[in-house]
């Protein structure tokens, strides 16, 4: 079969370690100080359930509660990592405001003036990441927490390392199993 072609953008506050997560999945190395303002494609081929997947990883340059989504991440993209910090309230309030824009963005809410759960189906590719888990000391967010904002949003979650390479690679491969759930309502192959 030949490889398919996923595009997966990875957003959130600043320093929660998008692109250290990404360096970590791409290159398997943690790098200590990365430009925060540069923002990158890396590519990696991976394979999952017997499928290659050649996917592109954009690495935006962060995002806060007043940036406005920007619109070349909302199309062309297959999926979405959405990261926060466990050592960060800021980062996990602006993972919420991003969700709400990524919703309004990609057009994918059904009922934008109802707001309850059962209205707001959402058929987006996210996982939900909650980075830095091994900062014991310094965490501020919950697992519960992050799982139960998920769930709000029938998303992947995953807490990870990328320091530690602990969760990497499940992030990566949680968002393909997103994808393919959704495909048939979100193809662009
Ligand atoms: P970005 O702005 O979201 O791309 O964040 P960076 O990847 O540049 O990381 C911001 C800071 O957090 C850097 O000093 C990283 O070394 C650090 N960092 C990133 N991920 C982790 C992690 O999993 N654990 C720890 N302890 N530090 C991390
Ligand atoms: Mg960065």
């Amino acid at each position: 079969m030949p490889a398919k072609q996923r595009k997966i953008a990875i957003m959130g506050y600043r320093s929660v370690g998008k692109s250290s997560l990404s360096i970590q999945f791409v290159d398997g190395q943690f790098v200590d100080s990365y430009d925060p303002t540069i923002e990158n494609t890396f590519v990696k081929t991976t394979r999952m359930n017997n499928q290659d997947y050649d996917l592109k990883l954009v690495d935006t340059a962060g995002q806060d509660e007043y940036s406005i989504f920007p619109a070349q991440y909302s199309m062309d993209i297959h999926g979405y990592v959405l990261v926060y910090s466990i050592t960060s309230h800021k980062s996990f309030e602006v993972v919420q405001i991003l969700y709400d824009k990524l919703l309004d963005m990609t057009g994918k809410i059904q009922n934008s003036s109802v707001k309850s759960p059962t209205s707001c189906v959402s058929s987006v590719p996210i996982v939900l990441v909650g980075n830095k888990k091994d900062l014991h000391m310094e965490r501020m967010i919950s697992y519960d927490e992050g799982k139960r904002l998920a769930e709000s949003w029938k998303a992947g979650f995953v807490e990870a390392s990328a320091k530690q390479d602990d969760g990497v690679s499940e992030i990566f491969h949680m968002v393909l199993v997103e994808i393919e759930k959704s495909n048939g309502n979100n193809v662009h192959e």
